[in-house]
């Protein structure tokens, strides 16, 4: 019988208001047997965000505390919140043979990439900084000076690009996401990644 071996670490990432989560949340809708790690943040819920579903909410002080505990597979500090993967759920999951889906900025990424480098990376690129800055404007979530120091921060993002084993440039929003779950699929059939059981 021809089983995978293993559960899949997928690290979606790129620069803020990219479009990762979009690509993500539609992705969902599209390929099965794979689950989405909820991280833990210190930021403000905004409208609409539900605790544990979109994020776990946080205090500054919990956020510490799960750092001292080495609670966190990665985490950063994104502008003025904190951001991190739970450990637990990630490991006990990939342990499971189930795929993982991490959606998280490139400072996160990197240190994933540092303690789990057998982990899927998949940069999500914007066509273009010009278009990027148009799409957190029309997004209409973040305030002038938030917007300014997003896209400061976008080209030096850019220049990561080359840790990723794949890069998905977001001009179309279902053309990337059939992309990202291209890739997933094909990493599914990797041969490193199959495992073969009571063959005669
Ligand atoms: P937002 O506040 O808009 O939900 O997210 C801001 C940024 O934080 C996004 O780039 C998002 O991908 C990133 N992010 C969300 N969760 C995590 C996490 O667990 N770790 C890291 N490093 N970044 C995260």
């Amino acid at each position: 019988m021809i089983k995978n071996k293993n559960g899949i670490l997928f690290v979606i990432s790129g620069p803020s208001g990219v479009g990762k989560g979009t690509i993500t949340k539609a992705l969902f809708e599209k390929i099965s047997n794979v689950l989405l790690s909820v991280s833990v943040t210190t930021r403000i819920p905004r409208n609409g965000e539900i605790q544990g579903n979109n994020y776990f909410f946080v205090n500054i002080h919990e956020f510490e505390q799960m750092i001292n505990d080495d609670g966190f597979l990665e985490w950063a500090q994104v502008y003025q919140n904190y951001y991190g993967t739970p450990r637990k759920f990630v490991m006990e999951n990939l342990a499971r043979k189930r795929d993982i889906i991490l959606e998280i900025d490139t400072q996160g990424a990197l240190q994933v990439k540092k303690n789990m480098p057998q982990g899927i990376f998949i940069f999500i690129a914007p066509p273009n900084v010009a278009e990027l800055a148009k799409r957190i404007k029309l997004r209409g979530k973040d305030s002038e000076e938030s917007i300014q120091t997003r896209l400061s921060a976008v080209k030096q993002e850019l220049e990561h690009m080359k840790f990723y084993d794949y890069v998905v440039v977001n001009e179309d929003l279902e053309l990337a996401v059939e992309k990202v779950k291209a890739i997933i699929i094909a990493e599914r059939c990797r041969y490193g990644n199959i495992l073969m059981e009571g063959s005669s």
